[in-house]
């Protein structure tokens, strides 16, 4: 149960047809039924979208969304303290870490170099054998 004419209601509907296809299909339109119908849907969808776009939003729901947002936004806000927190806790850590190293390993090399010729410094770490 098609129509040819059926893809062209859209286009009717909007006003999109050139002068000739439009009176076509209008003339078309009082006799076909499935041509009708499909009228009679996209015009209510059109009628839809007319009132949804110009839909008033009631102050308590436009509060309500705009708190829901607030709060989506904030909690977002908070994972990226959390996450800068536990990086910049984590950077100390690790450069801490990398500084000691530092410090034991010219520790180690002044000892060695102190205890050059006498005793190897290893040998003070197994003194209790
Ligand atoms: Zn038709």
């Amino acid at each position: 149960m098609k129509c040819k004419f059926e893809k062209k209601i859209g286009a009717f509907l909007d006003n999109e047809l050139q002068k000739e296809d439009f009176a076509q299909v209008k003339e078309h339109l009082k006799s076909c039924l499935i041509c009708q119908q499909t009228l009679r849907e996209l015009n209510s969808i059109n009628i839809f979208f007319e009132n949804y776009t110009d839909v008033e939003v009631p102050e308590y729901l436009n509060q309500r969304i705009l708190s829901k947002i607030n709060s989506s936004v904030s909690k977002f806000k908070k994972n990226i303290i959390n996450f800068a927190v536990a990086a910049s806790i984590a950077f100390a850590f690790f450069s801490g870490l990398f500084a000691s190293n530092q410090t034991f390993t010219q520790n180690r090399e002044n000892t060695e170099q102190i205890a050059f010729g006498t005793e190897s410094f290893y040998s003070y770490l197994d003194w209790e054998e």
